[in-house]
């Protein structure tokens, strides 16, 4: 058993701490939201009333926090764990995800460091089978990889500070351009008359396959579990899409990187949110480009 500290009981933290709880660790959880704290003691878990509270002990701490703003605040704020941890950190795992320059520069005052965004959403940090993207010191993951072990269950080191936060925004711009290829192709085939499921039976087994197609198929029907067959419920909220596809964009222009699909693919996703349509699936870009007349979207 050891002691560990979680900082973020939110969507994705709460079931993640719950997992590190489930696997026999003492957890002290901090939360700025009440609801968050209570859901953690009810899974079994201590709670901390500040920040440094959760440093008590640890051998290592975890934050899940919105964005990089709030990571900047939690680790160098004042009263934040580089602060309050003086001399002997515990080691320092960040799961959100968030800008590369941020990691990178928090990363730089906190030695030793990872950055480990995830993928595998709610579903996955419930059911503990999430995927690791870790940036940080191979020592350093070494020690983590247990821990990580608890919650998911693909771990990748892939390179030095901030390698996990790129990671996870070249696969999710990946993601976030592919779906939107598909549901282009749904909005095609139906104003042509052409049956989806025919589609599907087609393109799933010939040059169009791919993941957004064959495991979140954005129209009803050929994939029972996709969002589609639930009136587009997230998943995967187009909000956090546009959230990823942003920072895509922000490392893009900041590396001098071409990606002109990224950026129209963020594009899509912030017409989208514009909308009123954030809170659905990022799938529901098949209905809402459906919904709309050729020149309408730019
Ligand atoms: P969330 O908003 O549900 O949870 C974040 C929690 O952080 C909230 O409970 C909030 O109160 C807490 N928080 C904010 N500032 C704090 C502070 N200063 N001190 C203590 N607690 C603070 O968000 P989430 O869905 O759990 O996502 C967390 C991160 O994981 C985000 O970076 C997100 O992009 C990423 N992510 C989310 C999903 C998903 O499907 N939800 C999937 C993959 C990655």
């Amino acid at each position: 058993m050891s002691r560990i500290g979680f900082i973020g009981l939110g969507n994705m933290g709460g079931p993640m701490a719950a997992n590190l709880v489930r696997a026999g660790h003492h957890v002290t959880g901090f939360d700025l939201v009440p609801a968050g704290l209570a859901a953690h003691a009810a899974a079994g878990g201590a709670v901390a009333d500040t920040v440094s509270g959760v440093l008590e002990g640890a051998e290592i701490v975890f934050t899940m926090l919105p964005a990089g703003r709030h990571v900047r605040e939690v680790y160098l704020g004042a009263g934040g764990l580089i602060a309050a941890a003086g001399g002997h950190p515990p080691l320092f795992v960040d799961c959100s995800t968030i800008d590369v320059e941020t990691a990178r520069a928090v990363a730089g005052e906190a030695g030793g460091m990872l950055d480990a965004p995830v993928s595998g959403g709610v579903g996955g940090a419930t059911a503990g089978t999430l995927t690791f993207m870790v940036g940080g010191p191979e020592e350093s993951f070494s020690r983590a990889h247990p821990y990580f072990a608890a919650m998911g269950k693909n771990i990748v080191h892939a390179g030095d500070a901030g390698a996990g936060q790129a990671a996870k925004i070249c696969n999710n711009m990946i993601l976030g351009i592919s779906m939107i290829g598909v549901a282009e192709a749904f909005v095609l085939a139906e104003r042509l008359e052409l049956d989806f499921s025919k589609l599907f039976q087609i393109s799933a087994a010939s040059s169009g396959q791919c993941w957004s197609l064959t495991s979140y198929c954005p129209v009803p029907g050929p994939v029972p579990a996709s969002p589609a067959n639930r009136d587009y419920a997230p998943g995967f909220a187009a909000a956090l899409m546009l959230k990823d596809l942003t920072l895509a964009q922000q490392a893009a222009d900041a590396s001098g990187a071409a990606t002109p699909l990224g950026a129209h693919a963020m594009r899509v996703y912030q017409a989208m949110a514009e909308s009123g349509d954030e809170g659905r699936d990022f799938s529901y870009v098949f209905r809402w480009l459906a919904d709309r007349a050729r020149g309408e979207v730019g």
